[in-house]
């Protein structure tokens, strides 16, 4: 069999690249390992950035429906436990299961065609190209050809580490992320996320960019009292604290005061699980004769929010605005492979620039987020803007000039 495309992962990066293919004009097929809908570990947040995107797909009535919460604004606690409140653009939360899948079917109905229960389970190469892929289907091995594979399978993907896409070296950017969800969690805020710094009191603490995140769930139709809870820790912190990532989580519930405010009587609704988060500070090589890698198979998730949605979605946008015309000239040249991964950089790096001051600058840097939250605290409207107070912090008190 041969296919122009075949997009292997149809999680929202895989099925947005998907689309977007097929609106171009292209023949595409999308495959997944799992049997769909398939849940996926995560804090559910669908950023405001991508709702342009869910109306072109044609699903935003439908996520709209499904939205759990609408997240307006932010209380944050200091690695210390002061709290500063901030207004926020609204994100919504709409569990993995159910908002993937939406995206998925926008795919399908966008004109791709989709097998699920396919396991890829390595890349065909003719010389340094890539010209298809062997899989798994229903317990039954095949080979399809491909102009162009499509990896999008994932923080984990066995395919992108056999094109050489690495996570960067450095300790900080690797992040572990785990999520459960909690019954009777108090003192939530309809629409409030809260977030908190891994707090100073731990044994052996070192001040890092990372936090416990609470966030109501399902407020209509319960109380308020289901939460999203999760805590997500870089690799750095986890070997400096000596500590496992559930034990920094235990810690905050039973030994630090918002962990008694927020977690006091709460019960397991569902348990937390998690894994590796891979991110970057300037895009990889993602582009290859035949293969590009997006999401969080190439490192993409945003290393100061964890977040790893929109940036996944972002590049397969990008992608099908420059990808069709190379696939319609069959044109495997270096300088094909050159411009799609120029094009990828292009819309990435400058947010991936403007995370590493936010991160140096407030986030891992102790004195400078204490004044961060002073600065916010004493603006004339009080809760202000999240991201206004971050921009004015380093502009007007630090100097920095931002483009
Ligand atoms: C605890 C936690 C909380 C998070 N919270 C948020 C959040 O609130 N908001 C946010 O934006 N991001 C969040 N993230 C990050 C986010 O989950 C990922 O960045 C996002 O899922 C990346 O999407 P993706 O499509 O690249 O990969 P995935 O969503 O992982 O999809 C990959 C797909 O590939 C399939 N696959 C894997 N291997 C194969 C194979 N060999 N063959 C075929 N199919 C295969 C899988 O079944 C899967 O469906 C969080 C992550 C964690 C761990």
């Amino acid at each position: 069999m041969k296919r122009q495309v075949v997009v292997v992962g149809a999680g929202p990066t895989g099925s947005t690249a998907a689309f977007y293919l097929a609106k171009a004009g292209l023949d595409v097929l999308l495959v997944d390992q799992e049997v769909w809908p398939r849940d996926k570990v995560c804090g559910d947040a669908y950023m405001p950035g991508l709702f342009p995107i869910f109306e072109e797909m044609g699903i935003m009535e439908e996520m709209e429906r499904e939205v759990a919460c609408e997240v307006n604004s932010l209380r944050i606690y200091d690695p210390e436990g002061e709290r500063t409140d901030y207004t926020a653009p609204p994100f919504i939360l709409v569990p993995r299961r159910i908002g993937d899948d939406i995206i998925r079917r926008g795919a399908i109905n966008g004109g791709v065609d989709f097998l699920d229960n396919f396991c890829v389970t390595s890349l065909i190469r003719e010389g340094n190209r890539i010209t298809g892929i062997n899989a798994n289907h229903n317990n039954v091995d095949v080979s399809i050809e491909a102009d162009v594979v499509i990896i999008a399978n994932g923080s984990h993907s066995l395919l992108a580490r056999e094109l050489g896409v690495l996570a960067e070296d450095n300790p900080k950017m690797w992040m572990y992320a785990a999520r459960g969800y909690f019954n009777n969690v108090e003192n939530m805020v309809p629409g409030q996320a809260v977030q908190i710094y891994i707090p100073s009191s731990l044994p052996n603490y070192v001040h890092c960019a990372n936090y416990i995140w609470v966030t109501p769930l399902y407020e209509g139709n319960t109380g308020g009292k289901v939460a999203s809870v999760g805590c997500v820790i870089n690799e750095y912190a986890l070997r400096e604290l000596n500590m496992t990532h559930d034990e920094v989580f235990e810690y905050w519930i039973n030994e630090t005061e918002s962990g008694q405010y927020y977690m006091k009587n709460a019960t397991v609704a569902k348990p937390m699980v998690g894994c590796r988060l891979p991110s970057c500070s300037t895009l990889t090589q993602v582009a290859f004769p035949g293969a590009v890698v997006l999401g969080d198979a190439a490192n993409m998730p945003d290393k100061a929010s964890q977040y790893g949605i929109d940036p996944g979605m972002y590049a397969a946008q990008e992608l099908a605005s420059i990808l069709p015309d190379y696939i319609k000239a069959k044109d495997y040249t270096q300088a094909a492979v050159d411009a799609v991964q120029g094009a990828l950089e292009a819309r990435l790096n400058p947010t991936y620039a403007f995370n590493t001051i936010y991160m140096d600058q407030i986030m891992d840097n102790p004195d400078h987020l204490k004044r961060f939250f002073e600065y916010s605290r004493k603006q004339e409207v009080y809760p202000a803007g999240y991201a206004e107070c971050i921009f004015g912090f380093l502009t007007e008190e630090l100097g920095i000039p931002l483009g």
